[in-house]
């Protein structure tokens, strides 16, 4: 087993992280910026190391002063967890050449998965269903471009394929605006992603986000661990998520889970990863894989029993997995609730010094927050302050768990979405399930 591990995060994923260590045996090391000093899991640790000031490209991004931190306190792995180093490439390559184990996949994994257009080339390939498109990035030919997009069919979407976040995408209703949006796209993402490769896929009008979670060892093993459903979004980013997916069926779950598995063994995947799908009329469409852990995990832990932090850190050790797919049983349902430090009605953040703070509790709840009363949510990062987490016998039962614990829970001091929360628990279409992604935007009337 890994004997020392350097988490280079901070917030509720850093405190999870730091728990599987802990569950194993494994000394930690935090790594922090100044102001994030009284984070607790930088209390809790076994050693701690200020890397840098507050802004993150001179902390969190700061990729000689982690491998110096590395260096200094004898760590042997580097736990990215998810958002700033946890999906570049150089990052994962200069953990390895300085001689510790990057808790991911191997650095040109995450290369081919972050080009979008080298992923689903990789995916095709893999017998994974993509989203029709250009099958490739597109050339400069303007009668090739426009005879592509009638062959796809109206309307279309130009996505960098560099692009991330819900940005460098563009979609085009019909033929008069197509060759101005490849070139405005391909400016954009030149300044944004230094890369202007661009390509073309079927806008799907109404879809739902559906993702299937994997876990392989880079050994030829590998599972799915069931999907969730994303759909509840704001500006392409997740509020509420769940497990298993409203309506989806053993058989599908089965035939996409299993072509996920088997693309995994095909490029030599390491460790845990999400495949993303757009889900419309019966069909998934693969469009991106993420390999990292994802800040939605824990529902997915809840209803198969498996810890996906600890499963990582026995992969990166170099151990074969010890789960095979029929040791994979789905127990309920689970649902999450992102809390922000936000207003709830504009969705400005809401930093500040945290009053008290009552934590809910009781059967089927888990709370993933690094937060207590005194604690100071500081300007610099992402509002996320926890993750609230309801677990039941079926979908009823855990809706109404999280809609007690939405309740119970006492956060004063700064502004939160969890009145949001709460409005949506109760939301008609969300109860019944299956709600598609511009559903909660359309609530919101934005
Ligand atoms: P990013 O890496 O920026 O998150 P994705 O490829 O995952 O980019 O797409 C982000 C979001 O954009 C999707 O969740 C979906 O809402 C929308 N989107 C992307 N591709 C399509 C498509 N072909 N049809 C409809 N919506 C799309």
């Amino acid at each position: 087993m890994l004997t020392k591990v350097l988490i280079a995060n901070r917030g509720e994923i850093a405190l999870r992280i730091l728990r599987a260590c802990r569950e194993l045996g494994i000394k930690t090391v935090a790594v922090h910026s100044e102001p994030d000093r009284e984070l607790k899991h930088v209390r809790l640790a076994d050693e701690s190391v200020c890397i840098g000031p507050a802004p993150s490209a001179d902390s969190y991004l700061n990729i000689p002063a982690i491998i110096a931190a590395a260096e200094v306190t004898d760590s042997v792995a580097i736990h990215p967890g998810y958002g700033f180093l946890s999906e570049n490439a150089d990052f994962a390559e200069r953990v390895e050449s300085s001689g510790f184990v990057f808790i991911g996949p191997h650095a040109e994994t995450i290369r081919l998965m972050g080009d979008k257009v080298s992923a689903k080339a990789a995916m095709e390939a893999a017998g994974v269903p993509c989203v029709p498109g250009s099958g490739g990035a597109l050339g400069d030919d303007p009668d090739e471009n426009l005879r592509l997009a009638r062959e796809i069919g109206y309307p279309v979407i130009i996505k960098a394929a560099g692009g991330g976040g819900g940005r460098g995408m563009r979609v085009v209703h019909s033929e008069g605006s197509l060759l101005n949006a490849i070139a405005l796209t391909r400016t954009e993402a030149r300044t944004a992603f230094g890369n202007d490769q661009v390509y073309m896929e079927k806008y799907l009008q109404n879809p739902r986000h559906i993702e299937f979670q994997v876990l392989s060892d880079g050994q030829g093993n590998a599972v799915h661990l069931c999907e969730r459903d994303c759909s509840m979004q704001r500006r392409h980013q997740k509020v509420v998520e769940e497990a298993p997916a409203p309506g989806i069926t053993e058989a599908q779950r089965k035939r996409i889970g299993e072509r996920c598995a088997a693309a995994c063994v095909q490029i030599g995947y390491r460790g845990v990863g999400t495949f993303e799908f757009l889900y419309e009329d019966g069909e998934f469409y693969f469009i991106e894989m993420n390999t990292r852990l994802q800040v939605e995990h824990p529902v997915t832990e809840l209803i198969t029993g498996i810890d996906l932090v600890k499963q990582q850190l026995h992969v990166a050790a170099g151990e074969p997995l010890q789960i095979d797919q029929s040791d994979v049983r789905i127990h309920g349902h689970a649902i999450e609730c992102r809390i922000n430090a936000e207003d709830p009605a504009t969705f400005m953040p809401s930093p500040g010094t945290i009053g008290q703070f009552h934590c809910p509790g009781g059967p089927g709840i888990r709370v993933d927050s690094h937060i207590y009363s005194g604690y100071r949510v500081p300007p610099y990062y992402d509002s996320l302050i926890g993750k609230l987490i309801a677990h039941g016998e079926d979908r009823e039962a855990a809706i109404a768990r999280m809609l007690g614990a939405l309740q119970e829970i006492v956060v004063e001091g700064i502004k939160t979405n969890i009145p949001l929360h709460q409005d949506i628990m109760n939301d008609d279409a969300f109860r019944r399930g299956g709600v598609n992604i511009h559903y909660l935007e359309k609530k919101l009337g934005l």
